[in-house]
């Protein structure tokens, strides 16, 4: 028996209940990316009733609670904190209703459909559960809430306001995120299991003119044109059919009026790939076409790149995921299985690489049961809402429960092994 989740199974009754109105209370007041303010402090001030050691505004707003229990491995919990501009439309009772301003002014809708607001609570009850049962574990843990995940800047800014230098040096990072999936479900992975991700603006200049008096312009329509065609040949022509990559320019736009030969155009595209060689070799791909066809246009000057956000692979430690596997396995049963990578990118890999330490990432199901085995049933698993729809609505119940039970399960590995906590070395876990 794992001596976490049997002190959860303890605990249950008492804390889900508590849980779910944190949780209903997080939904109902999302916040954008690098403004989670109050979910900072919702955060800060529970585990510091739950005896964390706490900092706040690490990274704008992010949050590190330590906890030290004696003897053994370091483990570091993460979560995410904020949400999407996205107006939500799920119809839950519980549903936000919140509006703001974006940058240009325009009043946007906020909502967490990407389930940050899930992992909050996930983690803040993994705490609890910790603080509660010293005499269950040994070592010490960093719960870590980060800003800014959905615009890739949250990790990168804790890391940049001297994350490294105030905590202790984790042996492991460890993070999970809701999917589509039957909830209860917790899908692991060995080696990459997210995509990684590239967004670039790329502007192209040209020189405007009559539209009647081509010969005096220089026409930044064709040059987008013949770029973005262009553009497409670097995963057809370029990378081997074996590799995984997707370029796709999302946005194009140059010009007002029929008659004018705009100025410049602009392209903005995305990039994922699982492999950093092939990352690297279309990113330089798109900066050499790019040119070439300004060249090619007799454009005034060198194209403009700018990048939008990037997100490395998250590349699982493959030791340290077999033996989270195992443990899921002994825990979950056929609940647990091992999934496919998908397209999606994250900045949690961040920590575990510059604090050059191994890093596990997995899912947890949170569609409903009959709702999910229905869809399958019909071929239809594709029109179920998925993360960043208006309409994805996690069910609480197992899902809560679920992915409280997988990180006690896999932070259990460290903190639970005796031998590893005296020799500070991965052992198997001894089966008692
Ligand atoms: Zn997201
Ligand atoms: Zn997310």
């Amino acid at each position: 028996m794992n001596p976490l989740t049997a002190a959860l199974d303890i605990e249950a009754s008492e804390l889900l209940p508590k849980l779910e109105s944190i949780y209903k209370d997080l939904h109902r007041n999302p916040e954008l990316s690098m403004q989670e303010v109050r979910s900072a402090d919702v955060t800060a001030d529970y585990l510091q009733t739950q005896g964390f050691e706490v900092a706040r505004r690490v990274g704008v707003t992010g949050v590190v609670g330590l906890l030290r229990n004696g003897e053994g491995p370091t483990v570091m919990l993460r979560a995410d904190m904020d949400a999407l501009p996205v107006v939500e439309a799920t119809g839950l009772p519980y549903a936000s209703s919140v509006r703001v301003r974006d940058e240009d002014g325009a009043e946007v809708g906020v909502s967490h459909v990407c389930g940050h607001d899930l992992h909050m609570t996930w983690l803040m009850g993994v705490a609890r559960i910790l603080s509660r049962h010293r005499d269950a574990w040994a070592g010490t843990v960093l719960a870590v809430f980060q800003p800014g995940e959905e615009v890739g800047l949250g990790a990168q800014s804790m890391i940049d306001d001297g994350m490294f230098e105030r905590f202790p040096k984790p042996d492991v990072v460890l993070g999970q995120h809701v999917v589509v999936g039957e909830a209860g479900t917790v899908g692991y992975r060995s080696g990459v299991i997210l995509s990684a991700g590239d967004s670039l603006k790329v502007k192209l200049f040209g020189r405007g003119a009559h539209g009647s008096q081509p010969q005096t312009a220089i026409d930044p329509v064709i040059m987008a044109a013949a770029t973005a065609m262009r553009l497409q040949t670097i995963v057809s022509r370029e990378i081997a059919p074996t590799d995984n990559a997707v370029l796709t320019i999302g946005s194009l736009h140059a010009g007002v009026r029929e008659n004018i030969i705009p100025e410049d155009a602009t392209l903005r595209l995305n990039i994922r790939t699982t492999d950093e060689g092939v990352r690297a070799t279309m990113l330089a791909a798109v900066r050499r076409i790019c040119c070439a066809e300004c060249q090619a246009s007799n454009a005034p000057r060198e194209p403009e790149f700018t990048t939008i956000s990037s997100f490395p692979v998250t590349r699982n430690d493959v030791e340290s995921t077999e033996r989270i596997a195992l443990a899921f396995k002994a825990q979950f049963g056929e609940r647990a299985y091992e999934t496919e990578p998908a397209g999606a990118s994250e900045d949690f890999s961040l920590f575990g690489r510059a604090w050059q330490v191994p890093y596990v990432f997995w899912f947890v199901g949170g569609t409903d049961a009959e709702t999910y085995a229905r869809a399958k049933a019909a071929g239809q698993l594709n029109t179920l809402p998925n993360n960043h729809s208006p309409k994805f609505a996690p069910v609480i119940h197992p899902t809560l429960g679920a992915g409280l039970q997988a990180m006690l399960t896999a932070a259990s590995v460290w903190l639970c092994n005796p031998a590893r906590a005296r020799h500070g070395t991965l052992r198997p876990r001894e089966e008692t």
